[in-house]
């Protein structure tokens, strides 16, 4: 039944429960496969990243809940990695050398030219200010750096899958109104998921946003291309809280086989396979 989550964040980041408390969860919902990925440490502090010294009691707990409940469902410990700059992505030594059993790479910021860093993630409003006020309004400079910095990210490697791969639709959007729709968005568009394909790295159809504004990211509209480029995906939530580990996969498994999708990826004995997706999500 496709019953997998692999985007799950925690106590150890801005998630709401335990490690042990989503597991569980997972396990109460039939889930067969299950992955834990706090947002790893950054190099200044947030209140949503976990700090390198805990680094060390977060593989214990993810260990722990293996030995407690991997009998129950299959667990697996990941971190959601930044991107930054050159010198600081998923795929430098520092987490390279953290024993994982995957990663997701992922842009939550912008360098600025001056030095420092833009969230660019966070909620539409103070996406505007920081637009206003970093960028000179320009919504369209924005969506080139963002892309330009996952671009750069998939060049260096290092991670599984791309983490809601175009999110940056939401935002800009938001504020400006149709923007995704022009003719500049759609050209960098093709040729990013293009550069996806080559890559050979899975993306996944990240769910989180689905209940309350009824987009996917990567948005639904991409999903004939991705299919078009046989790119690997996979369905997550991106859950922050347990009553939402289970949300908007169904819709985003329907989306897929609408588009065509055979398939979603899935970790099964510690190696991403391509399982069927299930016939209950045909109709
Ligand atoms: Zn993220
Ligand atoms: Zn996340």
């Amino acid at each position: 039944m496709n019953l997998t989550n692999y985007h799950s964040h925690t106590n150890y980041c801005d998630g709401h429960a335990t490690i042990e408390e989503f597991i569980q969860t997972a396990i109460e919902l039939n889930f067969t496969s299950y992955g834990i990925s706090s947002h790893a440490p950054l190099p200044f502090s947030t209140r949503w990243n976990m700090e390198w010294d805990r680094v060390d009691d977060y593989l214990k707990e993810c260990a722990e809940a293996k030995e407690k409940l991997g009998d129950q469902i299959e667990i697996y410990t990941g971190l959601e990695m930044d991107y930054l700059h050159e010198d600081y992505n998923p795929a430098m030594d520092k987490f390279q050398a953290i024993p994982l059993d995957y990663r997701i790479g992922s842009v939550h910021f912008l360098e600025l030219d001056s030095g420092g860093y833009v969230d660019i993630d966070s909620g539409e409003e103070l996406f505007k200010e920081n637009v206003d006020k970093y960028f000179h309004h320009d919504y369209e400079e924005v969506i080139i750096r963002y892309f330009d910095a996952m671009r750069r990210m998939i060049a260096l490697g290092g991670f599984d899958f791309l983490g809601h791969c175009d999110k940056i639709s939401k935002n800009t959007s938001a504020n400006a109104k149709g923007i995704t729709q022009a003719s500049f968005y759609k050209e960098i568009i093709r040729d990013y998921f293009e550069t996806i394909a080559e890559s050979g790295l899975m993306i996944e159809i990240n769910t989180k946003a689905y209940d309350t504004t009824g987009m996917f990211f990567p948005n639904e509209e991409h999903f004939a291309l991705i299919r078009e480029l046989e790119i690997p995906v996979l369905v997550n939530s991106d859950s922050h809280r347990l009553h939402k580990i289970n949300s908007g996969r169904k819709e985003g498994l329907k989306a897929l086989v609408n588009a065509r999708f055979d398939t979603v990826m899935e970790l099964k004995n510690k190696e991403w396979t391509a399982v069927p997706i299930h016939s209950s999500y045909r109709i």
